[in-house]
């Protein structure tokens, strides 16, 4: 048996290690350039978040129930990868425990998402603590920014993905069964509904029994070009900056909650002396090497604000940039596709680092013909689009999140109405663009909207 693996970003190579793991003895291809153009994962902070990543209506469908269970059996899951690609004395930085901040940068949507992730770890029975912010190592928000409330979700941790990435790799090509391939997959060759072969954008040729398509916010050429019954996966830009300073190490991941759209701003300890902060997020349907400045602005200004004042002296090393897989219905893509041999992991979006352990074992089980569970059929690569928001829960939450961000940027409207005006004027906008794409029993999910303004997003009409 041989596999094919194309791409070469976390949930690529986690793959290849999962068939490592299994009983069955194959061949592994891995097929990425070595230095990951527009890599998620290589930009990627990375926090294992799942609680902290909840929001207050997460939870309200079986399907998000379901992802949630991928994202707790994640959890459960890191310690032991640790210990397997990157024990103590690795030199790869990783640890556990993550402080959810709840402060008043922007409005009570971030008061609505802490509540809900404290009942939410109640019902779960997570492990977790109140704790006083000022207890929080090295937290030293502007004062006006302070948060009056913090968690500690004791078992959400991080890891330098770009360290894990290579001591992953460094162990996969230790293996002989594994061979990398420095180079991208232009095309496939399907015959007779299999493929049969594939070639490569230097010109060299690849075969294998199963394919498995990983690579990331690209996944819609290649599968495009197969002309496969699938939705489209955009490009979510994202920025993260790495900063150095021996005095502003932080101990844990800092995070506030998800809010505007977005994750929020988060700082996250990257290496002995190294901090991370993130992440910026704008949804393109093309890719960009670059992000925008305002996106820097923005994000050194809320850690400076949020988390840490004294970062305006801590060292700027980096600027990542890396291409979120988002699809055109926010869940992932995970299955087997309609051609005999070829099998998709993607569209993990801002999770995908963490989900990776547990996702990628259960598509190999899958490929494997072993007994997964049914609910992954609800996450089929070539399904219909999921519309699991009515029409008024989604212009509701878009209105909500966009008031959140322009107050977390800044937003400082007249003593007047015009917060309600701009409220109206939005929800008459979104109302037309809902009738405009024949959506009147389901609703635009916010982060898309543009993609469907810009008709990047084919409605029902
Ligand atoms: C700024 C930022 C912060 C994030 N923070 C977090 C976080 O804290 N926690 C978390 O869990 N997730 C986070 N994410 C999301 C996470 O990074 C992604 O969900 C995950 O990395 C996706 O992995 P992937 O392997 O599908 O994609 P990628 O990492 O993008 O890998 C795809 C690989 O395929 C290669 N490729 C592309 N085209 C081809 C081709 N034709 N042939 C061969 N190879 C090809 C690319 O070069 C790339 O190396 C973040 C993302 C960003 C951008």
């Amino acid at each position: 048996m041989k596999v094919a693996i194309v791409g070469n970003g976390i949930l690529g190579l986690m793959t290849a290690r999962a068939w490592l793991h299994s009983k069955l003895d194959a061949e592994i291809v891995i097929i990425g350039r070595q230095h990951r153009p527009g890599s998620a994962t290589r930009a990627a902070a990375a926090m294992l978040n799942s609680f902290a990543e909840l929001e207050h209506d997460s939870l309200a469908t079986p399907l998000d129930r379901f992802k949630f269970d991928l994202s707790r059996a994640a959890t459960s899951a890191w310690p032991s990868v640790f210990e397997e690609v990157c024990p103590r004395g690795s030199g790869v930085t990783h640890g556990f425990g993550t402080f959810l901040l709840n402060n008043s940068a922007t409005d009570s949507l971030d008061d609505d998402n802490f509540n809900a992730v404290r009942a939410f770890a109640a019902e779960y029975a997570e492990p977790c603590e109140d704790i006083a912010p000022r207890d929080i190592p090295n937290y030293h928000p502007d004062p006006r920014y302070r948060a009056l409330r913090a968690l500690l979700l004791k078992r959400e941790g991080w890891v330098n993905p770009k360290q894990f990435l290579d001591a992953l790799q460094a162990r996969l090509a230790g293996d002989k069964r594994i061979s990398l391939v420095d180079d991208h997959l232009a095309s496939f060759d399907v015959v007779a509904g299999r493929i049969v072969g594939a070639t490569l954008e230097k010109g060299g040729r690849v075969g294998a029994d199963a394919f498995v398509l990983a690579n990331g916010a690209n996944l819609s050429r290649l599968a495009g070009e197969l002309e496969l019954p699938m939705q489209r996966v955009f490009y979510g830009i994202g920025m993260s900056i790495e900063m150095q300073s021996a005095e502003n190490v932080h101990t844990h991941c800092v995070r506030t909650t998800n809010r505007g759209l977005a994750c929020g701003v988060y700082s996250v300890p990257y290496g002995p002396d190294r901090t991370l902060i993130g992440a910026s997020n704008y949804i393109s349907p093309t890719p960009c090497d670059h992000a925008h400045t305002g996106s820097a602005y923005v994000l050194l200004k809320a850690a400076m604000d949020q988390i840490n004042s004294k970062f305006y002296r801590a060292n700027l090393v980096d600027i990542n940039v890396g291409w979120r897989p988002t699809t055109s219905d926010t869940y992932p893509l995970i299955g087997k596709t309609s051609l005999d041999n070829l099998w998709i992991i993607g569209g993990t979006k801002r999770d995908g680092f963490h989900l990776s352990p547990v996702i990628c074992g259960d598509l190999v089980a899958a490929m494997q013909g072993r007994e997964v569970d049914p609910r992954y059929s609800a996450l089929a690569p070539e399904r219909a689009l999921i519309r699991n928001l009515t029409r008024e829960e989604a212009i509701s939450k878009t209105i909500r999140h966009h008031v959140n961000a322009a107050f977390q940027h800044d937003f400082a409207p007249a003593r007047n109405r015009m917060l309600e005006q701009m409220q109206r004027d939005l929800r008459a906008k979104l109302e037309a663009l809902h009738d405009s794409v024949g959506a009147r029993q389901w609703g635009i999910p916010p982060e898309l909207v543009d993609m469907y303004r810009y008709k990047h997003i084919p409605g029902s009409l």
